[in-house]
This record gives structure tokens, C-alpha cells and sequence, in this order.
């Protein structure tokens, strides 16, 4: 198929909402070339909708500049362009496609093993999308998989609830941080579990992002 064929079915899919009307074209043809790309490298063909647009400061982690969320039908993606620390370059370059890969390997599990039901299941999909953000290197600043103290303490902890159904008080105290867990263990640990499985195994990403929680682990 045409190139220009092809792009315009992805460019079809990104809805944007809010972001100054000069910026648009450049959000745009980011997000497009960025959901190509994932969509290639995950085999994923029947591509999904992507709305991007903005939000208030407090809706967004002060250590970030964009949040994602992704259901079986949808990405969402909020930013916040007023915020002091926003670079518009960084946005373009890194944040957003790196985000959309993050995102549209949730939507991959949810089209193939479905959404998370259990504790080890949100920490092995959260960990697959950022072991790709890692590995394919879109963006350098990742803080929710940077270390954290007492890893192998904390991996000996959240063992203990692998096969809990997720709750929100679970899910926001291993993601989110409590008193006695840091903030994003979650994330690092889920990393950390989908990180060595590939080193061990030396699995493709195309079929990683299908694998069960349970192979991985
Ligand atoms: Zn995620």
C-alpha cells in the first residue's frame, strides 16, 4: 500500500482537542508517525483512536508533563502546555511518542490477554509498556521506573499480593505510594520482572506484548 495511503488511515485515528491552532499540524503528524510505528513493530493492524488534549497543572504528576490512559477502543492523552517546565520541542520529540507506545502496548494486551484482573497482571502490563519505552529509548526521562531503595524487599513484599483482584486502595498503594511503599514501586518492580524475563529469553517485542502475566513471572 501507498505510503501517503497508509499515513492518512493513522492520521484518521488522532483527535486533538485544545492545543494551540499553530501547533496542531506538528501534534498531529508526531502522533501519527508515532501510532505507524507501534502499531508496525506490535503487529497490531487494526490501529486505534488517540485523542489528545489539554489539562489543568494539578492533573498531571508535577514530575511530568503528560499522563496516558488506554482502554481496549481508545488512547487518551492529556497535557498541559501552560505548565513552566513544558518544552514544546521535548513534547514532540520525546514525551508524546514515547507515550503512545507506552499506551498502545496496553491496548494490545487488552485486544489479546484483556485488561488486568489481578496485582501481578497490572504489574506485568505496566511493566511491558515501559520496558519498551526503556529499551527503544524515545525518551530519557522515564522517574516512574528510576531505582528505588530496597528493591528486592519490595519484590519479596508485593509477591505476597500477586494474585489479589485489583482494587483502587491496592492498585494506587504499589502505584501511587503509601506511607511504608514509594511512589511508582509499581511501575520499577513491573519493569524490573519484564526486564530480566527478556534478558533471559530474548523475546521480541512484537510478541512480549501479548505474553500473559503468568509466562512472565
Ligand atoms: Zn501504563
Amino acid at each position: 500500500m501507498r505510503l501517503d495511503i497508509v499515513m492518512d488511515k493513522y492520521k484518521k485515528l488522532i483527535h486533538i482537542i485544545g492545543p494551540h491552532e499553530n501547533k496542531r499540524e506538528e501534534i498531529l503528524s508526531c502522533a501519527t508517525n508515532a501510532l505507524r510505528h507501534a502499531s508496525i513493530l506490535f503487529k497490531f493492524e487494526k490501529g486505534v483512536d488517540i485523542v489528545i488534549f489539554d489539562s489543568e497543572e494539578w492533573d498531571i504528576h508535577p514530575k511530568l508533563h503528560i499522563s496516558g490512559h488506554a482502554r481496549i477502543y481508545y488512547i487518551e492523552i492529556k497535557v498541559c502546555h501552560y505548565k513552566k517546565s513544558f518544552n514544546f520541542e521535548n513534547f514532540i520529540k520525546y514525551e508524546l511518542p514515547s507515550t503512545i507506545f507506552h499506551e498502545l502496548s496496553h491496548v494490545v494486551r487488552a485486544n489479546t490477554v484483556g485488561y488486568p484482573e489481578t496485582l501481578l497482571e497490572e504489574l506485568v502490563d505496566e511493566g511491558i509498556s515501559c520496558y519498551i519505552e526503556k529499551t527503544l529509548g524515545l525518551n530519557n526521562n522515564l522517574p516512574y521506573i528510576d531505582k528505588i531503595n530496597d528493591e528486592e524487599k519490595l519484590i519479596n513484599e508485593v509477591r505476597k499480593f500477586f494474585d489479589l483482584k485489583l482494587s483502587t486502595k491496592l492498585h494506587n498503594d504499589w502505584f501511587y505510594g503509601t506511607a511504608s511503599i514509594p511512589e511508582w514501586a509499581g511501575y520499577r518492580l513491573g519493569y524490573k520482572i519484564v526486564e530480566s524475563f527478556v534478558n533471559k529469553h530474548n523475546t521480541p517485542l512484537d510478541i512480549l506484548v501479548g505474553m500473559k502475566a503468568k509466562d512472565i513471572y
